[in-house]
Order: C-alpha cells, then sequence, then structure tokens
C-alpha cells in the first residue's frame, strides 16, 4: 500500500507488524450472510480471506480484496454421545480456544492439547497446524474428523469420512485456501487436570536430560535464554488434585487442562519456528547454539524446544515423523531479518518444515522438498476452488494455478 492509498489500514495481526487495507472487510453476522459475500465476491473475480485472531506471524490473512471476519459467529454445536474416551463435538469454527474451554469442560470434554495461548480462533489454528508439546501427543490439526464450509459457489459443503471424504486430507491443514471455515467436528478427550511446573537450570545442566524429562512428563518444554545460557523448563501433568483458585502464577497451577495450558504472551514478536525428526533436534539446537552465541550474541528473547506427536495429516510438519519444534523469538522492534535467515539455513540442515503461522523464506520447491504430500495437497485444492478464490498474493505463488 503506497502513503498516498485513500484506504485506511482495516487489519492487522496481533503484533502489528502484518496489515492490509482490503477492499472490503465484512464482519459476518450469520452463515448465509458469509455464502452470499463469498458468492458475490467470487462473482466479481476476487479473492475472499478470513481473519481469525490474526495471531499468525506469516502473510497468510492479507488480501487486497476481500476479508471476511466470523468472529462473531461462535460457540459450541453440539456432541456426539457414547463415547467412552472423549466425544466428538462439533464447534463453529470461529471460536477462539479460550472461549471453548469452560463449556467444553461443562460436557465434560477437552482438548487433548493445546498451544502456549488460547487467543487463536479454532479454524485458525487448524489452518497452520497449531500444537503444544508433548512426546504423545499430536496437533489440534490431527483431532479434526470433519468440517463445514463454505465453497467459492457460496454453498455449504461438508466434508468427512461419509462426504466429500477425498478433500478430509487438505481440510484438516488448510491454510485457509480451501473455503471459509464454519463449523469444525474435533475428537476430544474426556476433560483432565493438570499441574504445571517451572524451574531455571543452566544449559549445560539440561543438555543431557532432555530426551529423559521429554519420556517423563506428559508435556515438557524449555525456553533456553542464549544470552545466559540457562533455560527455563516447564513441564506439565495430569494430577488427581482439586483446582486451586485463583489460578496462580505459571509453576504453581493445579486446574483443569484449559486452565493450566495457557501461558500469557504480552510482549509483542516476532517468531520462526521449525519442526525437525526429534532424533536429530539436539544436534540441531547444537547448531543453532554455536550460531547464535557466535554470530547473535545479544540475543535477549528465547529458543523455545517443544515435542510434537507423528501424523497422518498431509501438511503436517510432523507428517509420519516424531518431531521437536525449535523457535527463535525476537522483540517486534528489533532487526529480526538476518537472525531468522541465519537460523533458517540451521533448520534446513536438520531437514526442518517451517511452521505454516511462523515466518519462514522457502517458496514452492522448498516447500515441496520437505512436505510428501504437497503436489496431492495443491491437486486438490486446485480442482476444488480452480480460479483460486481463496488464495491471497503468497498463496497464488505457491498453487500452480
Ligand atoms: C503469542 C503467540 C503464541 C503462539 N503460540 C503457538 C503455539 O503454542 N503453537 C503453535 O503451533 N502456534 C502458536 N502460535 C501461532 C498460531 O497458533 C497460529 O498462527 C494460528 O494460526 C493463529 O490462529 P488465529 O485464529 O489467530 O488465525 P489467523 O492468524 O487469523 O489466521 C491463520 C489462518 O487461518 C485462516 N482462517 C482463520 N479463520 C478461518 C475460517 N473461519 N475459515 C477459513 N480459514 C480461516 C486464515 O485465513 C489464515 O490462513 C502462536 C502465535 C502467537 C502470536
Amino acid at each position: 500500500m503506497s502513503s498516498e492509498d485513500p484506504r485506511t489500514i482495516r487489519w492487522s495481526n496481533w503484533a502489528g507488524n502484518e496489515q492490509v487495507a482490503p477492499q472490503r472487510l465484512h464482519v459476518a453476522r450469520s452463515v448465509e450472510d458469509a455464502q452470499a459475500v463469498v458468492a458475490s465476491a467470487a462473482g466479481e473475480g476476487l479473492k475472499v480471506r478470513v481473519a481469525g485472531s490474526g495471531h499468525s506471524h506469516y502473510r497468510l490473512v492479507p488480501t487486497d480484496d476481500v476479508l471476511l471476519d466470523m468472529s462473531a459467529l461462535g460457540g459450541v454445536v453440539g456432541m456426539e454421545q457414547g463415547h467412552a474416551h472423549g466425544g466428538v463435538a462439533t464447534l463453529r469454527a470461529s471460536t477462539t480456544i479460550a472461549a471453548l474451554g469452560r463449556p467444553l469442560r461443562e460436557l465434560g470434554l477437552a482438548f487433548h492439547n493445546q498451544g502456549d495461548i488460547d487467543r487463536q480462533s479454532i479454524a485458525g489454528a487448524i489452518a497452520t497446524g497449531t500444537h503444544g508439546t508433548g512426546l504423545n501427543l499430536q496437533s489440534l490439526s490431527a483431532m479434526v474428523v470433519g468440517l463445514r464450509l463454505i465453497n467459492a459457489s457460496g454453498e455449504l459443503i461438508r466434508i468427512n469420512a461419509s462426504s466429500n471424504p477425498e478433500l478430509l486430507d487438505v481440510a484438516r491443514l488448510n491454510l485457509g485456501a480451501l473455503g471459509v471455515v464454519t463449523e469444525v467436528e474435533m475428537s476430544l478427550v474426556n476433560a483432565y487436570r493438570l499441574s504445571d511446573s517451572v524451574s531455571i537450570e543452566s544449559y549445560g545442566d539440561l543438555r543431557p536430560t532432555i530426551a529423559e524429562r521429554a519420556e517423563q512428563h506428559r508435556h515438557f518444554e524449555f525456553f533456553w535464554y542464549p544470552q545466559h545460557d540457562k533455560a527455563m523448563i516447564k513441564t506439565i501433568d495430569d494430577t488427581d488434585g482439586d483446582p486451586v483458585y485463583p489460578t496462580g502464577e505459571e509453576g504453581s497451577r493445579v486446574g483443569w487442562s484449559h486452565e493450566v495450558l495457557p501461558s500469557h504472551r504480552p510482549h509483542l514478536h516476532t517468531e520462526m519456528e521449525y519442526s525437525v525428526p526429534l532424533d536429530e533436534s539436539l544436534a540441531c539446537l547444537d547448531a543453532l547454539r554455536d550460531l547464535l552465541h557466535r554470530d547473535f550474541p545479544t540475543l535477549l528473547w528465547p529458543v523455545e524446544y517443544r515435542t510434537l506427536a507423528s501424523d497422518d495429516v498431509w501438511l503436517s510438519t510432523a507428517y509420519q515423523r516424531p518431531t521437536a519444534t525449535i523457535s527463535v523469538h525476537q522483540g517486534i522492534d528489533l532487526p529480526a531479518d538476518q537472525l531468522f535467515a541465519a537460523c533458517e539455513n540451521v533448520f534446513r540442515d536438520f531437514d526442518g518444515r517451517p511452521h505454516w503461522g511462523k515466518v519462514h523464506g522457502l517458496g514452492k520447491d522448498e516447500l515441496a522438498a520437505v512436505h510428501p504430500r504437497w503436489s496431492d495437497w495443491w491437486q486438490l485444492r486446485n480442482q476444488f476452488d480452480p480460479h483460486g478464490t481463496f488464495l491471497n498474493e503468497r498463496l497464488s505463488g505457491w498453487a500452480g494455478l
């Protein structure tokens, strides 16, 4: 957008570094309303993107054409009864994970895992393969068993094992590129309680214990601070203890999973995250540590290490491989380009796959090289939306339409 552009910025992401002034920003008041907007935009040859909670660092949401805000349409639609270990709930796609915690708990259900924060919409989270930490815990996308979405004709269609089943592999992690998701059916577990603990250790003490600790705890992660070579280690485990209110600081919480898993992230930052094979993750960390100590010795922000179970979601960063995710952060007012470019070289040496919602510099060929189902995914997506109505500029470059 030039400084003379008469339009004003009408959307920005959480960190404020991705902004756009679309021709139309439409806040949908009903699914029928959104269907009409999509049909009319597609008829005019305009692109349509949906904004979730804006927590992606990558330029996924922005479009110059039509931006849909579905955030007024939230809540739990219903659940299937009769599952011994949890159940399948139908959730309005734009509901935030935070807003789902309590209603699901009242139904006796919970997400098997969540990310570091709970501000994301469920549609946004599954669009990018959002995950938490846990050796045996998959991403939220892997829990999707069905969706409803608006296609480019404005029709509402269902995708699950019996309706349009061929699209399920594309839809579970969809980059917002298949249509406007209105409902998500997710496999959930019985509600459970957790307690967390936090400690600080030198990296030298932590390093030899990482694999063992990841095995010992339901959730294990750490934030390593390169300048001080120390790590904040966080573990979370099942408990039978009664929830303690008011909920305390991180490291002293006992409560339901949705009360203990999320953290606060008040400081605006940008972030690069790569998934690397679990059994090479410590070597990758060592290489990253050498790089940061040598070339970025004043970096204040931490490197985060988490684990993620293998899955069969086509564009998942954990597709058919046990995974560790490693993230590099930088304050939003500080220079990040050189830092991220140098870290990306290290991640790529370890066959890394970038998080879809975080900063990366890979193009189509490089992404195809690390995602075995890349061309299958695009072939089905392009058949479903041949005019690219649901692609923004960045995604159009990958589509090959
Ligand atoms: C502070 C912070 C902490 C984070 N922690 C984690 C973490 O622990 N683990 C992790 O994996 N990631 C994490 N992320 C990344 C974040 O989870 C993802 O970027 C996620 O996609 C954000 O969800 P959102 O609702 O904000 O979606 P947005 O960023 O708004 O959108 C993401 C994508 O979803 C699409 N979309 C949204 N709604 C719809 C819809 N209804 N229909 C179709 N497409 C839709 C958008 O078009 C876009 O393509 C974090 C990000 C931040 C800023």
